[in-house]
């Protein structure tokens, strides 16, 4: 049984489901505070592929929303893509007339075979680590050259 930790999650719904194995739910304001991982621990991002199966295996999840990324920073020297940012808020930048490639971010959510509420909850984060064949973010990175996540950043 989770214990009443898991429940007592402050974030409106978004802890409070049916992953019975789920007994400690982390909400780091620093990436830094997780310095040891154990088997057992997932990050959560948008949750949607964690939410939608048992997950027999985890029984710590860490949310990274809890850090508080800004989603999107464009500067002169390119655009820094926070995990966290949702694929629906990549598909709402909008970039400088000079930047070529950005159109490609819109055409890449749209290959998104997902609702418009998995499009508002998933984070290219998630969709990275996913790696599912259809998945959007890979084809999006490609062509700009974009590291891979490192621990939090996409
Ligand atoms: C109805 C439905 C339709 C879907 N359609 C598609 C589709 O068309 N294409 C597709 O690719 N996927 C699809 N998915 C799968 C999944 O929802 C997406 O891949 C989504 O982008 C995952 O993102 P998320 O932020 O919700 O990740 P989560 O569900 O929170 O996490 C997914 C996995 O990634 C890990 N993870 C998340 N963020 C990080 C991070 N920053 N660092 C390390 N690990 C991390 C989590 O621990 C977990 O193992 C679908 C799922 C559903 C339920």
């Amino acid at each position: 049984m989770p214990t009443q930790a898991a429940w007592d999650c402050s974030c409106p719904a978004r802890c409070k489901v049916n992953l019975n194995t789920i007994r400690e739910v982390k909400q780091p304001r620093f990436a830094d505070e997780i310095v040891k991982w154990s088997p057992g621990y997932a990050w959560l991002a948008g949750g949607t592929w964690l939410f939608s199966t048992p997950q027999i295996a985890t029984d710590t999840l860490i949310d990274l929303r809890s850090l508080r990324w800004p989603a999107l920073a464009a500067s002169n020297t390119g655009l820094d893509i926070a995990a966290t940012c949702t694929i629906a808020e990549l598909y709402g930048f909008q970039p400088p007339a000079e930047w070529t490639a950005a159109p490609l971010f819109q055409l890449c959510a749209r290959a998104f075979l997902a609702s418009f509420k998995i499009w508002n909850a998933a984070t290219v984060g998630g969709n990275i680590c996913m790696s599912l064949p259809a998945g959007p973010c890979h084809g999006a990175r490609g062509p700009i050259h974009a590291p891979a996540p490192r621990r939090g950043l996409a």
